[in-house]
């Protein structure tokens, strides 16, 4: 039996894409061979690479001034990879903090430049809110400013990308990336981890646009300058190909539900479903700001936190699983991805609801 997984990544995968996978394990079309087993340069994989490629570029419009890189390393690991590939001759690089990752992307850049942050959602209470551009102040000469999209630990989403001219705009996309339409011209690069949203862990996808590419520092290794992955279509070295081909049947399986705008529709039903049931019990607390609640990751309270393994063990014992809050944060997560289905987050508040009567 299938469990309903809310796990904040590695996370659910739509079960279509694993049983197409399991089918395929030992023979992939008529190959003899497993895809893990495939030469990367071989005619099998580079079809499978190609038009992995070519969906990701059809479902999120990326424009042609924008090339798409596969990479490995993770979304830490961009968190150098960026400052390497984007400093060039600045010294200095912008970071809007929204959350435990753009802080811990800003400690990172500090090994390579000295980084400014220019805005903080941090409050009282917490990492609860989007600061909007009129509140960020950009240092005079910044490489880049550093945004991250979805914080996936504190659940905080920002919603308006601001025109910054001809200062790039560099965001970790990692947990909502797919979710929903985003414009990509709006953004210098945007990179994410492909174990939310994607797919499974091993593989990283960079969108760059193509005149940041001459821009890295001498000490950035080959096989992360963005430049040379590009011009080896990401065959540099060997790519994580087991990660590109499930990637690439989730993509198949997004364009089968009707694309990102369909996919938004369902998810906006799913965290407004969540919301919703959070927002009308005093027993169940969200603290982020409505206009940033990310709609991926559902962080909350329970009123009595002393009944925080109660909650849990109840949740479990019906199959709805992986719901503790990350333990800089404490509470309860939901992460309710593309492919936790509806009914999924419909059992978990029925649920929320029961376990609130029971305990009334
Ligand atoms: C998970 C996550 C990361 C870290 O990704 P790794 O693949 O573990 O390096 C970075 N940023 C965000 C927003 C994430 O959700």
């Amino acid at each position: 039996m299938r469990v309903f997984n809310f796990s904040a990544g590695p996370a659910a995968l739509p079960e279509e894409v694993l049983r197409q996978a399991a089918d395929e394990m030992l023979d992939w079309h008529g190959s003899g061979m497993s895809v893990m087993e495939m030469s990367h340069r071989g005619r099998e994989f580079m079809s499978i690479h190609e038009e992995a490629l070519l969906d990701l570029r059809e479902l999120l419009k990326v424009p042609a001034s924008h090339r798409i890189l596969f990479l490995q390393g993770g979304g830490l690991g961009e968190n150098a990879i960026v400052p390497m590939n984007m400093l060039g001759s600045h010294t200095t690089a912008d970071f809007v903090v929204t959350g435990s990752w753009s802080q811990k992307t800003l400690k990172e850049a500090a090994k390579y430049c000295t980084p400014h942050m220019a805005a903080t959602g941090e409050t009282a209470a917490g990492f609860t809110r989007s600061p909007a551009r009129a509140e960020w102040h950009l240092s005079d000469n910044p490489a880049y400013v550093h945004l991250c999209t979805n914080e996936t630990i504190h659940g905080v989403e920002t919603f308006e990308i601001p025109d910054l001219g001809d200062i790039p705009l560099v965001a970790d996309v990692s947990s909502h990336v797919l979710s929903r339409p985003l414009d990509v011209a709006k953004f210098g690069v945007l990179y994410g981890g492909a174990q939310k949203n994607i797919g499974m862990a091993g593989m990283t996808i960079v969108i760059v646009r193509e005149d940041l590419l001459d821009r890295a520092l001498p000490i950035c290794p080959s096989a992360f300058e963005w430049r040379t992955v590009a011009e080896n279509n990401s065959m540099y070295n060997t790519p994580p190909t087991y990660a590109i081909y499930i990637a690439g049947l989730v993509f198949k399986w997004l364009k089968r539900q009707g694309g990102l705008e369909a996919i938004e529709a369902r998810n906006l039903e799913k965290a407004k479903l969540l919301y919703e049931t959070i927002d009308t019990s005093d027993f169940y607390i969200n603290k982020v700001e409505r206009a940033a609640r990310s709609r991926m990751n559902v962080p909350f309270f329970l009123a009595d936190e002393s009944r925080n393994e109660d909650f849990l063990a109840g949740a479990k014992a019906r199959g709805l699983m992986q719901l503790k809050g990350h333990k800089s944060v404490g509470g309860m997560r939901a992460s309710i991805y593309n492919a936790v289905p509806l009914e999924g987050v419909k059992a978990l508040v029925e649920y929320m609801k029961e376990f609130e009567q029971s305990r009334a």
